[in-house]
């Protein structure tokens, strides 16, 4: 639990980690995967996308010491993930905060309801 169980996603190293939401048409407005990603791997995964097509870009990309859990969820009410919630809170806290326990509960409530 906490800060030191964080690391990129790429490459499991933990230095100078960005929070992105990678999609997957460069310029348009959609709901991209959320990940964490070290300087390193942000800059290989830019130069040489995973995926063929058109190419695949950061749409948002935050030093992860700015990402509070409300800003974390922000990123899901404007629209710029649809990510797991559970999965992407552990990738970018190390754990599930309080709030965003909430969150997930009040959406499974919506579903169900
Ligand atoms: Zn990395």
């Amino acid at each position: 639990m906490g800060g030191e169980s964080v690391r990129c996603s790429g490459c499991g190293g933990a230095e100078v980690l960005h929070v992105v939401t990678a999609g997957f048409i460069p310029g348009e407005r959609q709901p991209g995967r959320l990940l964490v990603y070290c300087g390193d791997c942000r800059r290989r995964q830019w130069e040489r996308p995973p995926t063929p097509g058109p190419g695949y870009a950061y749409d948002v990309s935050i030093p992860i010491e700015l990402v509070t859990p409300q800003l974390f969820l922000r990123l899901y009410e404007t629209g710029w993930t649809a990510s797991s919630m559970e999965t992407a809170s552990r990738l970018v806290f190390g754990r599930v905060p309080a709030s965003v326990r909430r969150k997930m509960a009040e959406r499974r409530a919506s579903e169900d309801g």
